[in-house]
């Protein structure tokens, strides 16, 4: 069985939905899989810490790397810039592991363009009422935020229809699973499975 690189996934959703815990909780359960850390110019929340959560830089530091060709993609999300580094997903591709990304729709279309198979799931909250709540009782965010990210849920929400998956998340351990099937159903796509029984595929054909 020889060394097959890894599938990228992309989840996005309103904030507050549940990516990054649903994210988490994946690959708590699962192995061969990471998430890429983004980089941000928005400030830490509580709690968060540099290289694990984002890479928290300047809006000049970001502005170099983009200029440096660094970025896989990028884009403006609320009043910061979020981007993917290259560096955050190659490695990991190439040594067969599976990587998440938690990026916006504006940075999904652009990984689209340049890896048209990655997998894509978009994730609804079970109503607005819940997902106001979770923003408040996450706790990390001032009122004004929560408002202009309630503001944005609705924006966001509008481009379900570009994903290949939808997964509400009411309760949390299902919509997990369900993201948990959505991943073992890539990893045992044609073109996978193509590339990982190669040998078997021609023994058996000869
Ligand atoms: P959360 O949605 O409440 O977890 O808030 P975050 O500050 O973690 O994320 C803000 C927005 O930026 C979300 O829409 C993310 O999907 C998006 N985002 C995070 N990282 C990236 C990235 O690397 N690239 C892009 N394009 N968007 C990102
Ligand atoms: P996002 O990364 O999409 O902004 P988070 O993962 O930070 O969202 O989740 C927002 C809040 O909602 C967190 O406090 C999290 O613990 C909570 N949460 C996530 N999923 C559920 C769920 N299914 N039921 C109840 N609370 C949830
Ligand atoms: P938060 O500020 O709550 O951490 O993230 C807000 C939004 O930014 C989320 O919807 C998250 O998915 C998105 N986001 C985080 N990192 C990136 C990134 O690297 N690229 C893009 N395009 N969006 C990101």
């Amino acid at each position: 069985m020889s060394q097959v690189r890894g599938n990228l996934f992309i989840l996005s959703a309103p904030s507050g939905a549940g990516k990054s815990s649903l994210i988490k909780a994946l690959l708590e359960k699962h192995t061969n899989m990471q998430v890429s850390v983004s980089h941000t110019t928005r400030d830490p929340r509580p709690g968060e810490e540099n290289t694990v959560h984002y890479h928290f830089v300047s809006q000049d530091e970001f502005k170099q790397l983009i200029n440096n060709n660094d970025f896989f993609e990028w884009a403006q999300v609320f009043d910061n810039y979020y981007g993917t580094s290259k560096a955050a997903i190659e490695k990991q591709l190439d040594a067969g592991i599976d990587v998440f990304l938690d990026i916006d729709w504006q940075g999904a279309r652009q990984v689209r363009e340049l890896a048209p198979e990655v997998t894509t799931i978009f994730i609804l909250p079970p109503s607005k009422d819940e997902l106001q709540s979770r923003l408040t009782n996450r706790g990390q965010d001032s009122a004004e935020v929560i408002a202009a990210r309630m503001e944005k849920a609705q924006s966001e929400t509008s481009h379900y229809d570009e994903y290949d998956y939808v997964v509400v998340n009411d309760d949390f351990d299902t919509a997990r699973e369900e993201i948990a099937t959505i991943v073992a159903a890539t990893r045992l796509r044609l073109s996978t499975q193509k590339r990982k029984h190669g040998a078997l595929i021609d023994e058996l054909l000869k």
